[in-house]
C-alpha cells in the first residue's frame, strides 16, 4: 500500500530501504516543511481535466494593502466575488480562519446557480417527478394510484420553499461568521480593488487577497429566437410556467435530461436532439444504454447525431428544422428548451484591470493552489476550468481560502465525480473505459448486472449496471461508472476507494449490508477477484 504523506514538504533523508520490514509509527522519511512545495500531480476527472496553469507559487498568500484603504470604502483581507457553492464556502472557510471577509454577489439571495436555479431546484422537481412515475409503474404490482393531478402553484411553490430554505440558511450562516455581504454587481478596478455597483451607488473594495466564484452562464447557439417566451433555457424550464403538449429539448447532456425527466412525469411529449453519437457524452455507452433504452419508451423521439439547422416562431409553435439521419426535416413544438451547456463568466469581471490572464473561451487558468497569474488573486468554480460542477467548486473554495489565509495546501483529489440524476441515474468517476481503451491504459473491467441484485428487482427495476475498472498491474480500483437507481449515492463508496488506494480484495473484503444496491459494487469487485457466489462466473482470478 502507499502511505500518504501528513504534511507536504521536501524529503531531506529517507531512513529505510527498499524491502526492508517496517512497523506501525516507525520513522521512515525526515520532511523539512518550510521548503517550497511541488506541484501536486493532476485531477483525474470524469470530464475533461481541471484547467491548471503554472503560476507563480509566492509563498506570502496575502499582499498587504494599507495604502489602498484611503480610496476605498470597505477593506477586506479577503473579498470573495460571487457567492454560489464555491465562493460561501471559501468566504464561510477564510471567516473560520479568522479573515476579515467580504462576500460580493450581484443576486438578491445567496447560494449561485447551484442552490437558485441548479442542482437544487432541479432535484426538487427531480423528486416530484420520481414520485409521479413511480405511482404509475406500481400498477404492475397490483396497486394503482388514478391519474396524478398536478397543482402546478403548488409544486412550484414548493420547489422555491426548499431554495428558499437553503438560500436564508446561507444568509445565517455568513451572519453567524461576521462575513460582509455586499449586494451589487463587482469589477476589477485594480490588482487590489474591486468597485461594486450597489442600489446606493458605487462602493470601492480594497483587498489584500481575492477569491473569483464568478460561476458561467448558458451558452447561446446562432439561430434561436431567444426573444420568444417559449424558447427556454435551464432557468426558465425550472420557473416551470406551464406543462407544454410538446417539447424539443436540444442537447441530450445531463441538464437537458434532467429537465426532461421533469416535464415527461408532468405530462409533455419530449423528443430530444443531440449533436454527438450517445446521450451524456461524457459517460461510457455501455453505462448509457439502459437510459437511452428506458427513454425510448417514453419520449417521442431521441435523434443522436442531429442538429437543429433552424428555430422559427411561428403563431402556432416553434417549428424546428433538423439535419441528422433518421429525423423528420422539420417538426413543430409548443416551447423548446436549449440546454447546450454553460460558459465561465471570467470576461465580465474587469479582469484585464488586475491584470488577470482570462482564455478566449471565459476560463481563468489557474495552479494547484487556485492561484491566478496574480499570485495573491484566485478563482474557484466553474470560471476556473472543467467539469462545471457544484462539488469540484465547493472543494476548490475551501482550498483557496485556506491557501490565502496562509495555510499549506494543493489540489490533489484524484476524481471528481460526475452524477446525471436521470431515471436511471447514471454516475462515473475515475477513469472511464473510453478514456482508458483511448489512452491504451492496461485494465481489468468487472460489470455486474442489477437483474442478479435482490435489492434492484425488489423495486421492480432489472436494468442497473455496476462497472468497475482495476489497474491491470496493481489490481487498484481506477474507475467506476453506475447506471441504476440512485447510481448518484452509490458513487461515492467507490470515489473513496479511489481516493484510498483500494483494490478488487479490499472491496470484495468489505461486508455490505444486504439486501442493498450498495451490494453491487461489492459483487463487482467479487467477480474482479473471481469469488462471486452470486453469479455463476467461470473465470480465473485476476
Ligand atoms: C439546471 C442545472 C442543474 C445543475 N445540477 C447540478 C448538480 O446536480 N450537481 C452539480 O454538481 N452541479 C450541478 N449544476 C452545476 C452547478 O450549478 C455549478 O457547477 C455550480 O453552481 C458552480 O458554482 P460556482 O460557485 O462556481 O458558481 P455559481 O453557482 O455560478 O455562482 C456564481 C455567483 O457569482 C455571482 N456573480 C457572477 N459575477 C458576478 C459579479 N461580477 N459581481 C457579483 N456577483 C457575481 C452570480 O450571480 C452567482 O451567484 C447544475 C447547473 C444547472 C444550470
Amino acid at each position: 500500500m502507499d502511505v500518504p504523506s501528513p504534511m507536504s514538504g521536501t524529503v531531506e533523508e529517507v531512513h529505510v530501504q527498499v524491502n526492508d520490514k517496517v512497523s506501525e509509527g516507525q520513522l521512515i522519511v525526515s520532511i523539512n516543511p518550510g521548503a517550497k512545495e511541488q506541484d501536486a500531480p493532476s485531477a483525474i476527472t470524469s470530464d475533461q481535466p481541471a484547467t491548471t496553469h503554472n503560476t507563480s507559487t509566492n509563498s506570502s498568500a496575502i499582499t498587504p494593502t494599507a495604502d489602498l484603504t484611503t480610496q476605498s470604502d470597505l477593506h477586506a483581507e479577503i473579498v470573495v466575488l460571487g457567492s454560489g457553492p464555491g465562493g460561501y464556502t471559501a468566504a464561510f472557510r477564510a471567516a473560520d480562519l479568522g479573515k476579515k471577509v467580504i462576500l460580493i454577489e450581484q443576486h438578491k439571495t445567496l447560494g449561485g446557480v447551484c442552490l437558485n436555479v441548479g442542482c437544487i431546484p432541479s432535484k426538487a422537481l427531480l423528486h416530484a417527478a420520481k414520485v409521479i412515475s413511480e405511482s404509475k409503474e406500481i400498477g404492475e404490482f397490483g396497486i394503482s394510484f388514478g391519474k396524478p393531478k398536478v397543482d402546478l402553484d403548488k409544486l412550484r411553490g414548493w420547489k422555491n420553499g426548499v431554495v428558499s430554505k437553503l438560500t436564508k440558511g446561507l444568509t445565517g450562516l455568513s451572519k453567524q461568521r461576521k462575513v460582509e455581504i455586499v449586494e451589487g454587481h463587482g469589477q476589477f478596478s485594480g490588482p487590489n480593488m474591486i468597485d461594486v455597483q450597489t442600489t446606493n451607488g458605487l462602493k470601492r473594495i480594497s483587498f489584500d487577497a481575492a477569491i473569483i466564484a464568478a460561476g458561467s452562464h448558458v451558452t447561446k447557439i446562432p439561430g434561436i429566437p431567444y426573444d420568444d417566451p417559449r424558447v427556454m433555457d435551464s432557468t426558465d424550464a425550472l420557473t416551470l410556467q406551464s406543462i407544454p403538449k410538446s417539447m424539443l429539448v436540444i442537447g441530450g447532456g445531463i441538464i437537458g435530461l434532467e429537465m426532461a425527466t421533469v416535464y415527461q412525469a408532468l405530462g409533455t411529449k419530449i423528443t430530444v436532439v443531440e449533436l454527438a453519437d450517445s446521450l451524456i457524452p461524457g459517460a461510457d455507452k455501455d453505462i448509457v444504454r439502459p437510459l437511452h433504452k428506458r427513454l425510448l419508451t417514453q419520449y417521442e423521439g431521441i435523434h443522436l447525431k442531429t442538429k437543429v439547422t433552424a428555430l422559427t416562431a411561428e403563431k402556432n409553435g416553434l417549428k424546428a428544422q433538423f439535419k441528422g439521419d433518421n429525423v423528420p426535416t422539420t417538426n413543430s413544438f409548443e416551447k423548446v428548451l436549449v440546454a447546450v451547456g454553460r460558459k465561465p463568466n471570467g470576461k465580465a469581471i474587469g479582469a484585464q484591470l488586475a491584470g488577470i490572464h482570462v482564455e478566449d473561451s471565459g476560463f481563468i487558468p489557474v495552479n494547484k493552489q487556485m492561484k491566478t497569474n496574480i499570485p495573491h488573486i484566485y478563482a474557484i468554480g466553474d470560471v476556473a476550468g472543467n467539469p462545471m460542477l457544484a462539488h469540484k467548486a465547493t472543494h476548490e473554495g475551501k482550498l483557496a481560502a485556506e491557501v490565502a489565509a496562509g495555510l499549506k495546501g494543493s489540489f490533489d483529489a484524484k476524481t471528481i465525480p460526475s452524477v446525471a440524476y436521470t431515471d436511471p441515474e447514471i454516475a462515473w468517476m475515475g477513469i472511464t473505459e473510453t478514456q482508458a481503451k483511448s489512452e491504451g491504459i492496461e485494465f481489468e473491467k468487472a460489470t455486474f448486472p442489477w437483474a442478479a441484485s435482490g435489492r434492484s428487482l425488489a423495486t421492480g427495476r432489472d436494468e442497473g449496471i455496476t462497472k468497475l475498472l482495476f489497474d491491470k498491474n496493481t489490481k487498484r480500483l481506477i474507475g467506476a461508472a453506475i447506471v441504476g437507481s440512485n447510481a448518484g449515492e452509490l458513487i461515492g463508496e467507490t470515489v473513496l476507494a479511489l481516493e484510498m488506494g483500494a483494490d478488487a480484495e479490499d472491496i470484495g473484503l468489505t461486508i455490505h449490508p444486504h439486501p442493498t444496491l450498495s451490494e453491487s459494487i461489492f459483487f463487482a469487485a467479487e467477480i474482479a477477484e473471481g469469488s462471486i457466489t452470486d453469479l455463476y462466473m467461470p473465470k480465473k482470478k485476476l
